[in-house]
């Protein structure tokens, strides 16, 4: 006989892991399902956010960071060492106490919560019934009267470049780098290929990071495209655009690429090669015949803006359904569901949701970019704010980057923020409450903003819509 649940979640991501505390929050009897390992080889909830995405990536991220200032920008606060030393093992071995310390910290959070937490793969059947193979081979069965599908996503592999988790890897092996390679090839420009391929370069690899399209961080605001891309460059990372690799051959430790750009046929050695061409919705085997629930032709659980599969009783949110594979856009969809299903009016904001790539300087956005607003025929009006007028940018020597605040040429309603520069990961949020409130360029310009902080580019930002920027000519 299948245990029965109120709620049965099938991954304990960032998605899974909101939507499982929220429904016991509610009072609703609610089991957990997930199949990963961590490094130690025994189960690890939190998803691949926790085990080998947002947060190890951001602690080798604040690393190398360190080591990176330590060598280019201490000199300029009159601070130098010589001989300074970085050892990967130390600095991987402080990644892998985060990561534990984080897993661990979902168990504790599921027994005060009262969730139940199952290890292992899940698969839906027919009539809302879920059959778990546990990782000791025994399987048991789980029936929820709701079952919300939080499988996530798992890295795309290129068909010419298998992953060999040593010498050709996605993310989980770059994370785990013994040594700095002397040469680290990255197939995709994107977030995960930037952030990266920045922290090995920052650690001395020489970085060339191919990528198929044309232009840089299309997603992104041209203007701050553009930015970010002139001060990678100026770190000395390699960024090849419209750059489409056809091979990778490991021979002898090294990996030989052939690309072809606007030039033609080209030829690249590397001797790490890290492809991040993009993430898949780990469906596969998650469905048995006859659910009912539906696979875009990606992979991704078909469903609607409420989370809905349209199977009574079955959600799904996440990696595995549409929109960004952001942590927080799951996080938002699991609360939101949990919500739903207790008879609250969940909802989430899709406009709102804000994108942030942790390089140096930082890229983050909210909201239309200008691009987005000439082709919806939407009339605006833009701020801006150069950090390089910034006090505190200035101060703590990092004077690279800008703010741009757009907002409706009529109404003054802010559409969008664009920023890079130093900390705008936290910068962005102004953006984010502000565009939820629908609130304008004016009431960001007159909210008292402490000085000197690096919020103020964002004050500047707001007055500069209305030509009455103080810092700055109009
Ligand atoms: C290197 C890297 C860095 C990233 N950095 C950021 C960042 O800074 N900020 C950000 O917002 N996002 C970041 N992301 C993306 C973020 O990690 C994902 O968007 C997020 O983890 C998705 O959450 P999820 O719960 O939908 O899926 P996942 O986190 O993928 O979790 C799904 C879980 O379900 C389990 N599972 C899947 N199928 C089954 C099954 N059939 N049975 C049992 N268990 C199953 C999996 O084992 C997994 O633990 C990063 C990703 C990577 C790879």
């Amino acid at each position: 006989m299948a245990e029965q649940f109120d709620v049965v979640v099938i991954g304990a991501g960032p998605a899974g892991y909101h939507a499982a505390i929220r429904a016991a929050q509610l009072g609703l009897k609610t089991a957990c399902i997930d199949a990963a390992l961590g490094k130690d080889g025994k189960p690890a909830l939190g998803g691949t956010c926790l085990r080998v995405g947002c947060i190890p990536s951001k602690a080798l991220l604040d690393s190398s960071r360190q080591y990176w200032n330590l060598q280019h920008l201490f000199g300029e606060h009159g601070i130098t060492t010589s001989d300074a030393k970085i050892d990967v093992g130390t600095m991987v071995g402080r990644k892998d106490k985060i990561v534990k310390q984080f897993t661990g910290g979902i168990v504790q959070l599921f027994k005060a919560a009262k969730v139940t937490p199952y290890y292992g793969f899940a698969q839906l059947q027919p009539g809302k019934v879920v059959k778990v193979k546990q990782h000791d081979g025994a399987e048991i069965e789980l029936a929820g009267k709701h079952i919300v599908i939080a499988a996530g996503s798992d890295s795309i592999e290129l068909p010419f470049a298998k992953f060999d988790g040593k010498t050709i890897v996605d993310n989980v092996g770059a994370l785990d780098f013994t040594e700095v390679p002397k040469r680290l090839g990255v197939i995709g420009a994107g977030v995960i290929g930037l952030e990266l391929g920045s922290v090995w370069k920052r650690l001395g690899a020489e970085v060339t990071i191919l990528e198929a399209l044309p232009d840089f961080l299309a997603a992104a605001d041209a203007d701050v495209a553009k930015t970010a891309l002139k001060e990678f460059k100026k770190q000395g990372l390699e960024i090849k655009l419209g750059a489409k690799v056809s091979k990778a051959e490991v021979k002898k430790n090294e990996v030989h690429l052939t690309y072809a750009d606007a030039e033609g046929e080209k030829s690249l050695v590397v001797d790490k090669l890290l492809v991040a061409v993009g993430r898949r919705a780990a469906t596969k085997n998650l469905l048995a015949d006859g659910t009912g629930v539906k696979l875009t032709d990606r992979g991704l659980v078909e469903v609607d803006d409420h989370c809905f599969t349209g199977v009574e009783g079955i959600w799904a949110i996440g990696d595995c359904v549409r929109g960004p594979m952001l942590a927080h856009k799951g996080f938002e969809e699991g609360i939101a569901v949990a919500e739903l299903i207790a008879g609250l009016p969940g909802h989430v904001n899709f406009d709102t949701i804000p994108w942030v790539i942790y390089t140096e300087p930082e890229i983050a956005w909210v909201g239309k970019t200008e691009a987005q607003l000439k082709a919806d025929g939407t009339p605006y009006k833009v701020g801006t704010f150069p950090f390089a007028a910034l006090g505190r940018a200035v101060a703590m020597a990092e004077p690279a980057g800008f703010v741009k605040l757009i907002a409706h040429a009529e109404t003054d309603t802010v559409l969008g923020l664009h920023l890079v520069g130093v900390g705008v990961s936290e910068l962005v949020h102004e953006g984010v409450l502000t565009m939820e409130f629908k609130g304008s360029a004016d009431d960001l310009a007159r909210i008292c903003h402490a000085h000197p902080t690096l919020s103020e580019s964002i004050h500047d930002a707001a007055m500069a819509v209305s030509k009455r920027a103080i810092h700055k000519p109009n």
